[in-house]
């Protein structure tokens, strides 16, 4: 009982601040390739390489947050519907 509003405290400004990231920045790395783009595989000596074009983020290293693509999907639906 006493927790309640603490708890419900914690979880707003949870929320405020990841609505405030994804509106400072809606992209972030690609969390299959970490941003480089392409797989990294090693070679028979144990070395790093350059392996094969990410398949989820299709090489460019960057996926839009959960956040800023519900938004956007809101958005434009708000909008294509008020004209
Ligand atoms: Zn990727």
């Amino acid at each position: 009982m006493t927790l309640t509003f603490p708890a419900m405290a914690c979880l707003l400004m949870v929320t405020l601040g990841y609505a405030m990231i994804c509106a400072v920045s809606p992209f972030t790395n690609c969390r299959k390739c970490r941003g480089f783009g392409f797989l990294m595989q090693q070679n028979r000596k144990g070395r790093l390489k350059r392996g094969k074009q990410c398949r989820r983020c299709h090489g460019h290293g960057k996926r839009i947050r959960v956040g800023r693509w519900l938004f956007n999907r809101a958005h434009r639906i708000h909008r294509e519907g008020s004209q």
